[in-house]
């Protein structure tokens, strides 16, 4: 990354604290009045440092990300599907446009969407334990909300997402693809549970 244009405000009134905030194409980073030219400079690279750090942090989840929420769906798939589902891989991904996650059973990999590392725990949870439980049953048919319906707060977490999405306009029907209730379901074709590539 290009060395970011800093913008230094100094205020007599500010007492303590030094902070920074992005202001469009700039880093602006408040300084006490009372501090030093070194001590700023210090401070002016250190709090442009940080914020670099987070906001790669932001863009690209590392991969810790990755590995807490394998090492959750694993204690999901424990809890609530009889231990009986064992992912070979659960990883974020860039947000997806129709769907919260998908599922490949051929080679048992999930894939999260980036738009829920916001969302309350319980909420992912159920997503997770919904693409274990493809894992199980391929199909949203009856086994697979059988197995789904362990996870005590599914219905919540439905209603949750369903808030999300007409909040955000975002277009999205159930999880990946699918309708929230069984019934509706077996209308629909089976390609919704496909890769998303790569
Ligand atoms: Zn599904």
């Amino acid at each position: 990354m290009a060395s970011p244009a800093v913008e230094v405000r100094r205020s007599a009134r500010r007492k303590r604290m030094v902070s920074a905030r992005r202001e469009g194409d700039r880093m602006v980073v408040f300084i006490p009045g009372w501090m030093s030219d070194e001590q700023e400079r210090d401070w002016v690279a250190k709090m442009v440092q940080r914020m670099e750090a987070s906001e790669a942090r932001r863009r690209s989840p590392g991969r810790t990300g990755d590995e807490a929420l394998l090492t959750r769906a694993q204690e999901l798939s424990s809890r609530w599907l009889e231990g009986r589902t064992d992912p070979a891989s659960v990883r974020w991904v860039p947000t997806m446009r129709t769907r919260w996650a998908s599922c490949t059973p051929v080679d048992r990999t999930i894939r999260i969407s980036e738009r829920l590392r916001d969302a309350p725990g319980w909420v992912v949870d159920y997503v997770l334990v919904h693409e274990l439980a493809h894992l199980l049953s391929a199909a949203h048919d009856d086994v697979f909300w059988s197995w789904v319906y362990r996870y005590p707060r599914t219905e919540r977490a439905i209603g949750y997402l369903e808030g999300l999405n007409a909040a955000a306009s975002l277009g999205i029907t159930g999880v990946d693809g699918d309708p929230p209730t069984a019934e509706q379901d077996a209308e629909l074709p089976d390609d919704r549970i496909a890769a998303t590539g790569s």
